[in-house]
């Protein structure tokens, strides 16, 4: 789907639009997946839809047999969500304000396919050096915005999907950490009982791969 949704949503469209002063369909796109991961965190965007985690899933684990690394980079991420608000921010207010609707970026030509080209080509050399789904883990400002609505849905303890284990059943086969794409230690998760990380996308790989059926989505609020 790459082809049709790079007009449709992608970091580089939505600040493309902002600096030329256009809401685009990222834009509109980024709400709607922040209020839906109230309810549903990371997976809306992450975990389901987003091309640009996939293509990174397809060359670091399933092409490369790569893991993310577990540099303890997780935190930079924070860093380039802080920057990424501000260059917003201060993109807006050069340009005088949101000033007009461009949907699918029909105004961005040339310069748009080129930003948009450097972004896959950057995010599959990024999954080639340090692992499938490294951007997502370490870089994406956009996981920021489903992970601080993903903690703001738990904290008003609405009815939400999330992880849920059962460590009894658990032989700490270690498959659910082999299978990870966001390189987690699962099966530590699990004998710990703490199944939330802000880093798990609620992809259910580890869900597919457990033998014993220890790990399983819920729905509802959590404790
Ligand atoms: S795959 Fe299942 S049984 Fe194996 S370590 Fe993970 S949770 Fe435990
Ligand atoms: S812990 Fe499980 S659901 Fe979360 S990212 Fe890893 S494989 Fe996906």
């Amino acid at each position: 789907m790459l082809p049709i949704l790079f007009r449709v949503y992608s970091p580089i469209l939505m600040s493309w639009g902002i600096r030329n002063g256009l809401i685009t369909a990222s834009v509109l796109v980024f709400v709607a997946w922040f209020i839906l991961s109230l309810v549903m965190g990371r997976s809306v965007s992450c975990g389901y839809t987003c091309p640009y985690g996939a293509l990174q899933e397809l060359l670091g684990m399933h092409l490369l047999k790569k893991k993310p690394r577990s540099l303890k980079a997780d935190k930079i991420r924070y860093l380039v969500f802080v920057f990424f608000l501000i260059m917003v921010s201060y993109a807006i207010l050069k340009v005088g304000g949101l000033q007009g609707v461009d949907l699918f970026a029909s105004k961005g030509g040339p310069q748009l396919i080129i930003l948009v080209t450097i972004f896959i080509v950057g995010i599959s050399l990024i999954s080639v050096l340090f692992g499938s789904r490294a951007f997502c883990r370490y870089l994406c400002p956009q996981g920021v915005f489903l992970t601080i609505g993903s903690k703001l849905g738990k904290k008003i303890k609405i009815t939400s999907l999330h992880l849920k284990s059962d460590q009894d059943n658990c032989t700490e086969c270690k498959l659910c950490d082999k299978f990870c794409p966001m390189g987690l230690n699962v099966s530590q998760m699990v004998t710990k009982k703490i199944m939330d990380n802000s880093n798990c996308i609620l992809c259910g790989e580890c869900i597919k791969k457990c033998p014993k059926k220890a790990i399983t989505y819920s729905f509802g609020a959590e404790d």
